[in-house]
């Protein structure tokens, strides 16, 4: 079987080959961790985008969207932080010349020996079988016991430094574990530097710093600072929500790993207001909120996890990450913040504008606290198409590649396929394609064999493929053919719309929420 990294690459060569994902400005050689979504991709992302406007508005009478601009005034980045604070720390290895998150390189090292404790539990699940107790044999296994010290100690040390802005001890920490470069293989590391991570330009024809304004790093902020504008204007009452699709931009300095981490990505994130004081319980909501909302598009529930932050962000009392399996690892898939009071707060310092909510059940004034649910849209469809690739043998010995999608979301639902290109089938399979256009999206192939044809589909993660014969002339049935389990059946034509409809049907999925 081909390792997981093969795997990946698998992955990237076939979204691109089928339309998905391409390189930015490829004739050029690219942009580095920039890329274009193709026909196919542009699709897949559209619903995934829609399924979370829905579950998010939609099915939610306190939450409503915006669409805020990407460029805003440049006090906003002052208030949020972000001017100030919005860095990462980056260090070169001199042999290699490679550049490399302090914080990363670290979390890795951690990550190596968490799975050497995981290791030696496994062996010793195989030697003890049923009886076999972990919490007792991790609270006692000396070799388990002196690793998690490890893992405590680097944790905890850098803790400290990052709480105290200490990127000398950041180095030392590096230094201490013994890091390599896993270019060069050397330790010799560079100074630990800050890196603002925000894009600049400038506004207007004459650049001076006055007119410098940011591209936007998150889509946050375009809910924070109309705030005030939602509330009055949809007269919403506490707690309630605003939701926000969006392009964000960061300066990443490792941008490895596809679209996992891009300079130009999307973001779907939604702030809710609520009553100081009930933070934590509206945090605990949207955790077990987002997980279902994930765990609906079945690509199995033991490919997420809860991750806690260890450094809270300067503006949260409570964050953690959805994490998913992706094939290089658990990774960060979405955000989930309580974010305080702090930005509208900052909002009302630098503007001179109070941003407060009259809450008639108290009879007074506050400035409300936020929970922030946020999810990368790129990540997201990298999690599906990860999940949803497949590399089969056949009984046949042949092999075939597929994107098991879930139907809801495929980038086309129906393929409609004459079998031959004459006897008046393409004109039958014409009028099919035309009843069904109207509703879904569809695509009609007449070259080369159908079994061609059906791989082309599987290919793209077609879920139903409908085969126009010369019986369907005399008695106005077709087959149907379903991707997954590459089984036919014939049904009547006038049949083919419901059944079409109602396996593809978001409906059920939203209401699964509920
Ligand atoms: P990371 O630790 O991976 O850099 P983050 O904690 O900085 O991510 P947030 O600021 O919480 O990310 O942003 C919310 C979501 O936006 C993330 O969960 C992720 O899905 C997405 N996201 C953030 N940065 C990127 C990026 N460079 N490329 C693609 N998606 C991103």
């Amino acid at each position: 079987m081909a390792n997981q990294e093969d795997i990946f690459k698998n992955i990237i060569s076939h979204s691109k080959e089928y339309g998905f994902i391409f390189q930015s400005s490829e004739i050029y050689d690219g942009l580095s961790a920039v890329y274009d979504y193709g026909q196919m991709g542009v699709e897949l992302k559209k619903n995934l985008r829609e399924f979370w406007w829905k579950a998010m508005v939609q099915m939610h009478e306190n939450i409503v969207g915006i669409d805020a601009s990407i460029f805003m005034h440049p006090t906003t980045w002052k208030a949020s932080g972000h001017v100030d604070a919005f860095n990462d720390p980056l260090i070169d290895n001199k042999d290699s010349k490679k550049r490399y998150r302090a914080d990363v390189l670290i979390e890795e090292h951690v990550a190596k020996i968490e799975a050497k404790i995981q290791k030696e539990v496994d062996k010793a699940k195989e030697r003890f079988g049923e009886s076999f107790d972990e919490a007792q044999f991790k609270a006692t296994n000396a070799r388990v016991l002196e690793n998690q010290t490890k893992i405590d100690s680097i944790l905890g040390r850098f803790k400290d430094a990052l709480e105290k802005n200490n990127l000398e001890e950041v180095r030392q920490i590096i230094v201490d574990c013994e890091i390599v470069c896993p270019v060069s293989g050397s330790k010799n590391w560079t100074e630990v530097r800050q890196f603002n991570l925000m894009f600049s330009t400038s506004m207007g024809a004459v650049s001076e710093d006055s007119n410098v304004i940011y591209l936007r790093p998150e889509t946050a902020q375009g809910i924070f600072v109309n705030f005030l504008n939602v509330q009055k204007s949809g007269r919403m009452k506490i707690p309630f929500g605003i939701a926000q699709t969006g392009k964000a931009f960061r300066n990443e300095i490792v941008a490895r790993q596809f679209i996992f981490r891009m300079r130009e990505f999307e973001q779907m994130e939604m702030q809710f207001f609520v009553r100081p004081g009930t933070e934590m319980e509206w945090y605990n909501y949207w955790k077990g909120a987002r997980m279902k909302w994930h765990s609906t598009l079945g690509l199995g529930e033991s490919n997420y996890r809860f991750h806690d932050h260890l450094k809270l962000a300067h503006y949260a009392n409570a964050a953690c990450d959805i994490e998913f399996d992706f094939p290089f690892g658990f990774k960060e898939l979405e955000g989930i913040h309580s974010r305080t009071d702090f930005d509208l707060k900052a909002h009302e310092q630098h503007s001179g504008k109070k941003l407060q909510y009259f809450d008639p059940e108290l009879n007074q004034s506050y400035v409300p606290y936020v929970v922030e649910t946020s999810v990368g849209l790129d990540r997201l469809f990298l999690s599906v198409l990860s999940k949803a690739y497949v590399e089969e043998k056949l009984e046949d010995g042949t092999t075939r590649v597929a994107l098991n999608i879930p139907s809801f979301l495929a980038p086309i639902k129906v393929a409609v396929l004459p079998l031959l290109k004459k006897d008046g089938l393409p004109e039958k399979a014409r009028e099919i394609m035309n009843i069904l256009k109207c509703e879904h999206a569809c695509a009609f192939d007449e070259k080369d064999t159908i079994g061609k044809r059906y791989r082309r589909q599987d290919a793209i993660g077609t879920p139903f493929c409908i085969t126009i014969d010369h019986q369907s002339l005399e008695d106005n049935t077709v087959t149907i053919r379903y991707r997954d389990t590459m089984l036919q059946e014939r049904v009547a034509i006038d049949k083919l719309q419901q059944i079409i409809d109602d396996k593809v049907s978001i409906k059920k999925v939203l209401q699964s929420l509920m």
